[in-house]
């Protein structure tokens, strides 16, 4: 399928008066040329919508408020700052880039495009991100945004996840990058897609619908075309809602690999719910009761949660299962607050009384 020519020069001509009026000159990361703030904020805005990302993004720098801050930092704090945001794997790279570039690169993150990318998180589109918005070095990025803006203006076909498309697609980013302003021209066409060629696109408003084949075909909002999906599988998991006497409810840290790798969850157990705390506790609970279940989506997967929920007696022994080294640990009101739960048990649990 031919598509129009869009003129890059004016493309970018375009999109950069437009951006001088009605860019988010306001977000915070817009503030400042620091690498570090910049790649927090590129990661933070990976699947997340700007609007979730601002109060996320404030406590996380006044937590750590420069690269070696978040190096020092203890995994758990950094994940209790990313709870609810999801895609826990962002955070704990997040945490392993800082060590490294505290490590390896003296605290400074590189220059160099592929020094960046061998970054844990890092991709491609990231790293020139981060380029192109602290140094205005000349890098195309090919983000979500930046790939629905290029679909429509191109009428790109063909499966979004294909390699052939994505190859296509980084061809014309960098063919509309400009020379001069590379720092601009990156707020803007993010901006763009982000507040105007958006899911439903808003032709009126935009700047470049001169140059749009999609706009002038009628048919923009086809493109990018659907992904090829296959039916998510579901998996089934049970998970313990265990409190002690005094309400305090227990929480086991997962395996670092995994799903909710190294978060503090409801232990996930099996069947046998009075087998696992007889295990650990040498006695039975007082009373427990199955919860309705919850489904939760990840990315290739839903997962059925389901809860259940028991209450220890006054007398119970641990035998050793339960501590501050261990990866069992009670959690009263207090530490329940400031744990960084996943979203599905954070609301599981305030609906049982936190
Ligand atoms: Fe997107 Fe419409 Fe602008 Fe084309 S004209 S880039 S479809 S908003």
């Amino acid at each position: 399928m031919p598509t129009a020519p869009a003129d890059p020069a004016d493309f970018s001509r375009r999109l950069l008066a437009w951006y001088d009026d009605h860019g988010r000159h306001d977000l915070p990361w817009k503030r400042s040329r620091d690498r570090y703030r910049i790649w927090v904020s590129e990661i933070m805005l990976q699947q997340t919508r700007v609007e979730t990302v601002l109060d996320y993004y404030a406590r996380f720098l006044a937590a750590f408020p420069d690269v070696h801050a978040l190096a020092r930092a203890e995994a758990d704090a950094v994940l209790a700052l990313w709870a609810g945001l999801g895609y826990y794997a962002r955070a704990r790279n997040l945490h392993r880039a800082a060590q490294q570039v505290v490590a390896v690169h003296g605290g400074d993150f590189p220059d160099d495009i592929d020094a960046l990318t061998a970054l844990p998180g890092i991709g491609r589109s990231t790293a020139a991100a981060i380029l192109a918005l602290s140094s205005g070095a000349r890098h195309a990025i090919c983000d979500g945004n930046v790939r629905r803006v290029l679909s429509r203006v191109h009428r790109v076909e063909g499966d979004p996840a294909a390699s052939a498309t994505q190859a296509r697609l980084w061809r014309l980013a960098e063919a509309h990058t400009p020379d001069r302003r590379v720092d601009d021209y990156t707020q803007a066409i993010m901006d763009l897609g982000a507040t105007v060629c958006m899911r439903r696109p808003r032709c009126a408003l935009c700047p470049v619908r001169s140059l749009c084949a999609g706009f002038a075909a009628g048919d923009a909002d086809a493109f990018p075309w659907p992904r090829t999906r296959r039916a998510r599988p579901r998996r089934q998991a049970g998970f313990l809602l265990l409190r002690d006497a005094r309400g305090r409810l227990l929480l086991e840290r997962r395996p670092p690999a995994g799903i909710w790798g190294g978060l503090w969850c409801p232990p996930e157990v099996g069947d046998d719910i009075l087998g696992w705390i007889r295990q650990r506790f040498g006695t039975a609970p007082a009373c427990w009761q199955d919860e309705p279940p919850v489904l939760h989506g990840f990315t290739h997967f839903e997962l059925e949660i389901r809860p259940r929920s028991a209450v220890l007696g006054d007398t119970y022994a641990d035998g050793g299962a339960v501590g501050d080294q261990a990866a069992l640990r009670w959690h009263d009101h207090e530490q329940l607050a400031g744990a960084g739960l996943p979203a599905p048990f954070r609301k599981l649990i305030d609906q049982s009384g936190g």
